[in-house]
């Protein structure tokens, strides 16, 4: 996170000034959320405002729809065997090689690209997730709060970016503020609640089905890597401080639980597989995927190969890109290698090639919201605006708060030259996006486009009475 992005953050008001100190005869009762000084639903708000920020400010942040959405299917698969089914979880993807995952308040999960491209098995991204989702449902964040005994604003929220820093910068913006104080001698979880976290974790990995001897391999790496990196161990050990005590616990837990072969997803091993060709430097990369290849060094040739045409087209070679995938095309129906193959045809030059793989794969993948995106950007590009706008209707129709969406339909609309109608669409860009009064300011535009009809008015007068409300109300909350 850029440190102007932080002092937004620290500045950010929100409703958690004077509250009493709680608790305070000894440790809180851990899974009661009676006692605490921040309800769910502050924590939701908390978690909220922090992911807005990481949406518009944070240039870690990464929005690959096939990644993400891997990540939720496999996030809410381990959240439906959670100690918490009921409560929605966001999981998201920060591009950045080193390994960690973070938990915000209120369901918010971030992983580094880093974190699934060194995992050695689908079990133990799971493992990491599972440990995450602990500390959500588990109320840790408000729990750390709460023993801070007083709870202001400011306060929560560098403490809340002192468990995330990922990096120095982060830690030192919080300390030049002035509100780290106490707080940076807790930069991670307590040793307790690391514990807790453990133990809820594995009972979520083997409900969900996944291996469990994935939790203490995962860590015993994990410690062995962060002995290699001394001072400069990965982020997840000090946020997460893995110690032998906890890798004890884990191989307890595993005794007695009879062996379960858990074969890797084909997702997971493509979504590794592209990550992987995202990193470093396009030409070495490349070379090294293909020498891997070459040797062999992969658990599923299927998926190493469509990360070496990943590779190829990232290093604009998209001729060799679309060799390397054929075969793959011819074996394997997947989303994702119909994706590969659409970007391949773009960057070849040729677009209507890509939006005919497209409407293929829709035909057989009608739901997936990446080939969808693309369908989308492949139709306004030809400049059908028209069907672009159909389908959008369509999947916004399935996915009422996708930003994305939005703003493709104000980008479609913008070039049908339909004033209205791309300022109200704007609007909503800006409503998920956080932000009330420039939502406001974009339906008052549209009331004065002039290029809409009476019902087209009316809806942009409706919308804009409950936004002018819901700006009221979130005033009165400020205070
Ligand atoms: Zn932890």
């Amino acid at each position: 996170m850029r440190i102007s992005s932080l002092l937004v953050l620290l500045a950010t008001p929100f409703v958690l000034t004077a509250v009493p100190p709680v608790l305070a005869d000894g440790l809180p009762d851990l899974g009661d959320t009676a006692q605490l000084a921040l309800t769910p639903q502050m924590e939701r708000r908390v978690g909220e405002s922090i992911m807005r920020d990481i949406r518009l400010h944070d240039s870690t942040y990464d929005d690959d729809p096939e990644a993400t959405a891997y990540l939720n299917v496999l996030g809410n698969r381990l959240v439906a065997a959670s100690q918490d089914a009921h409560q929605d979880f966001e999981f998201f993807l920060e591009k950045d090689p080193t390994l960690n995952a973070f938990a915000l308040p209120g369901g918010y999960i971030g992983v580094n690209t880093g974190t699934i491209v060194s995992a050695q098995s689908e079990s133990e991204l799971a493992a990491v997730l599972a440990h995450e989702i602990a500390h959500v449902t588990q109320h840790h964040m408000a729990r750390m709060a709460s023993n801070q005994g007083k709870l202001s604003t400011a306060a929560l929220a560098a403490m809340v970016l002192a468990i995330l820093a990922r990096n120095s910068q982060a830690g030192s913006a919080a300390a030049a503020i002035g509100q780290a104080g106490a707080i940076t001698a807790q930069i991670g979880f307590t040793r307790e609640y690391e514990r807790e976290a453990d133990r809820i974790g594995f009972k979520t990995l083997q409900k969900a089905g996944f291996d469990v001897r994935a939790m203490p391999s995962f860590f015993e790496r994990l410690q062995k890597a962060g002995r290699l990196y001394e001072n400069n161990a990965p982020a997840y050990l000090r946020t997460h401080p893995i110690t032998s005590e906890r890798i004890a616990d884990a191989e307890n837990r595993i005794q007695g639980v009879p062996y379960k072969q858990t074969p890797d997803s084909l997702e997971f091993q493509l979504v590794r597989a592209k990550l992987r060709a995202g990193q470093g430097d396009a030409r070495d990369t490349l070379a090294q995927l293909e020498s891997d290849f070459h040797d062999k060094k992969y658990s599923n040739e299927t998926a190493a190969r469509y990360g070496v045409a990943v590779a190829m087209l990232r290093a604009e070679q998209p001729a060799r890109a679309a060799a390397e995938l054929a075969p793959l095309l011819r074996t394997t129906d997947d989303p994702m290698l119909v994706g590969l193959q659409a970007r391949i045809k773009k960057a070849s030059g040729d677009e209507k090639g890509a939006l005919a793989v497209l409407q293929q794969g829709l035909v057989r993948y009608p739901n997936n919201r990446a080939l969808n995106y693309a369908c989308i950007e492949s139709l306004q590009r030809l400049g059908r605006n028209r069907e672009a706008a159909a389908l959008v209707d369509e999947q916004i129709k399935n996915y009422p708060h996708d930003m994305h969406l939005y703003a493709l339909r104000a980008k479609g609309y913008a070039a049908l030259g339909k004033r209205l109608l791309q300022h109200q669409a704007q609007a909503e860009v800006y409503v998920l996006q956080g932000s009330l009064p420039a939502a406001i300011e974009q339906l008052q535009l549209a009331q004065k486009s002039g290029d809409g009809d009476f019902y087209q008015l009316s809806s942009v007068d409706a919308r804009l009475r409950d936004l002018r409300q819901q700006l009221v109300q979130e005033k009165k909350d400020k205070k």
